[in-house]
């Protein structure tokens, strides 16, 4: 992109999307600065010749930077963004500055729980359809690492997250959806309307010309398509919603231009299980609405689609009970919505680090969670709210939860770790302490 030669450009916060935007700037001809406010460590990636600048921020990082790139990790009370104001150098987000180097539309996707299984979804139909399309963003590979990989042809499906949409200002996607809006990162947020206005600026760039696909079956997201200008296209698990894509009985089904409606799944034969996972591929079809992606394509694609490693991930089964990893529901609602549907009864393994979720919603799934063996930092607060409700067993490290869990198991329940909880107590992160699970079950299947 024409723009950036010979521009500098301070790039804080070197995780996977700080390098990526680093390496991008840097082949469009700028000069990044790369700074993060650990202390030592190796940073694998950067732009040949760049050595990254650690420690904590000071304001001559600034020196002689036209912009400045900031990752989603810094909270918006961070000094970095007065120094930033003072020096006269806007600050925008790695998904914003990838957004001015691409020449595909993009479908983008946000809401609290279910964003990476549908942009994966939206990606397997394109791909199905014969289009081609990257899956990119929150969901693992940054945006600015394939951002030249497509033209105007192709398509871009970003994740987008809330902390993402704070440091955005020309991003314009072509199609952008909400799948649901419930409680979540109130240790960022010092409240919760915060988070939610965060993620409703996702509507703000939508014009005419666009698609808003929306859960009809959320009064928050709901709203909001009264308040775009864009083509609202709402999606349902429990009403037909005219215009829309819907269940009724086992059937999803999508309204086509000219008020027909045409079957494109038999809810059965998806691939993907529980409730919200059909929610999640009525929600991939919305977002292609307009597109003229044909029927089979869909059909053909969901069937197929087996869920993303880490959510509802089907590990092993001993002795006649089946080890689900759940580890990605880190919030309260996440772990309620993949185990209210199940039919076996369950052993749950929470907790984690708090992010101020109100775990007496896990009262909601009591008829199913036998019993609760819990971890983390959020052990006591999980055992304080279920009490007398749900029996519960606590345990020191993810193996000793996984043989807690075991014993206490009949033949033919479930036991599944579905945290609702952060991981960075114990992990690095979700897919570690995922890993951690599937390795203590295989320890387990060995006893
Ligand atoms: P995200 O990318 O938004 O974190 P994922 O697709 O990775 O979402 O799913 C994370 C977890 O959220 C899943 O393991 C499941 O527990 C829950 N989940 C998935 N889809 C939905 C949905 N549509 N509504 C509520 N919870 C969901």
């Amino acid at each position: 992109m024409k723009g950036y030669e010979g521009r500098t450009v301070l790039v804080f916060g070197l995780g996977r999307s700080g390098v990526a935007a680093a390496r991008m700037l840097a082949e469009a001809g700028a000069h990044p600065v790369c700074a993060d406010e650990r202390r030592s460590g190796a940073v694998p990636g950067l732009p040949d010749g760049i050595e990254p600048r650690l420690g904590p921020f000071a304001a001559d990082l600034l020196g002689g930077v036209d912009e400045v790139v900031v990752s989603p990790g810094v909270p918006g009370n961070h000094p970095l963004f007065a120094a930033a104001r003072a020096a006269g150098a806007p600050v925008i987000g790695e998904l914003e500055l990838a957004f001015r180097f691409s020449e595909a539309p993009v479908i983008a996707v946000t809401g609290t729980n279910g964003k990476s299984t549908t942009v994966s979804m939206i990606g397997a139909i394109l791909a199905e359809d014969g289009r081609r399309a990257i899956v990119a963003g929150n969901v693992g590979v940054p945006f600015s690492s394939v951002v030249r990989s497509i033209g105007p042809d192709g398509y871009f499906v970003i994740e987008v997250s809330s902390f993402q949409l704070e440091t955005v200002d020309r991003f314009h996607p072509r199609s952008a959806g909400m799948l649901n809006m419930t409680p979540d990162h109130l240790d960022r947020y010092a409240r919760l309307e915060d988070y939610y206005e965060a993620k409703e600026r996702i509507i703000e760039p939508l014009g005419p010309g666009d698609v808003f696909f929306y859960n009809a079956d959320d009064a928050r997201c709901a709203a909001l398509a009264g308040r775009t200008r864009a083509g609202a296209v709402p999606f349902s698990v429990s009403t037909p919603v005219p215009g829309g894509v819907f269940l009724e009985g086992r059937y999803l089904i999508r309204s086509m231009p000219g008020g027909t409606e045409e079957i494109f799944v038999d809810r059965r034969e998806l691939a993907a299980v529980g409730l919200h996972n059909v929610e999640n591929a009525l929600a991939a079809v919305a977002a292609l609405s307009g597109l003229g992606v044909r029927s089979h394509s869909c059909r053909r694609a969901l069937e197929q689609f087996r869920g993303l490693p880490h959510r509802m991930e089907r590990v092993a089964e001993i002795a006649g009970v089946t080890f689900y990893n759940d580890s990605k529901a880190t919030n309260v609602e996440a772990a309620v919505r993949s185990i209210e549907g199940l039919e076996a009864p369950v052993v749950l393994i929470a907790g984690g680090r708090d992010k101020g979720g109100d775990f007496t919603k896990l009262l909601g799934i009591s008829r199913i969670v036998r019993r609760i063996v819990t971890i983390g930092e959020a052990a006591g607060p999980i055992e304080e709210a279920v009490a007398g409700e749900i029996p519960c067993a606590r345990a020191g490290s993810m193996c000793e939860a996984v043989r807690e869990a075991a014993a206490s198991a009949a033949p033919g329940w479930l036991v599944v770790l579905s945290p609702a909880c952060a991981s960075f107590d114990m992990f690095e992160d979700f897919e570690h302490r995922g890993r951690e699970f599937r390795r203590c079950v295989e320890e387990e299947a060995r006893r």
